[in-house]
């Protein structure tokens, strides 16, 4: 299933690598990637970029009181919504309200002409659709909790041009 585009109204509270608060507050930053490209993360030679050290990292300054909870569970209303309604389940349990099957991930898909909020693919059908396209396309993988709204970017990665059968999408 695919959600229409998500235009400028999903903001996903991804934060940045100080843990400092929701990206979606900052400044200058006009796109949801554009805020996902500030995000530091740890790129293989494939291009796929890895951000689980940024989120050990803020789950490390949650645990010793650095920053709120409040801080950190800020997914936006509409994240909310394409995590209840177009997500697939984590598998495992949410790391901070340690809900076992509330750990959601929503990926988006950024390229020519998606909508610059990015569209929301939730099927591998539809990602190799649109890996078939012309141009680049990059997924951005955020997990979301339905329970507690904790959210983070877990990974990047651009979409084969051509997928083969045994192809599956970085989770
Ligand atoms: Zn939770």
């Amino acid at each position: 299933m695919v959600m229409a585009g998500a235009g400028g109204g999903v903001m996903p509270g991804v934060r940045d690598a100080a843990g400092s608060g929701s990206l979606s507050r900052g400044v200058g930053c006009r796109t949801v990637e554009q805020l996902f490209a500030r995000l530091q993360g740890r790129t293989s030679p494939s291009g796929e970029v890895d951000y689980r050290l940024t989120r050990r990292s803020t789950l490390r300054s949650l645990a010793a009181g650095e920053v709120d909870r409040a801080e950190v569970c800020d997914a936006q209303r509409e994240l909310m919504r394409v995590a209840l309604g177009c997500s697939e389940s984590a598998g495992e349990e949410c790391p901070v309200c340690r809900s076992p099957d509330r750990l959601r991930l929503v990926r988006f898909v950024f390229g020519p002409r998606l909508p610059s909020g990015g569209r929301v693919v939730a099927s591998a059908k539809e990602m190799n659709r649109i890996g078939r396209r012309k141009g680049d396309f990059r997924c951005y993988v955020v997990e979301v909790c339905t329970s507690c709204a904790w959210n983070h970017l877990l990974r990047s990665f651009v979409i084969p041009s051509v997928i083969s059968p045994g192809w599956v999408s970085p989770t």
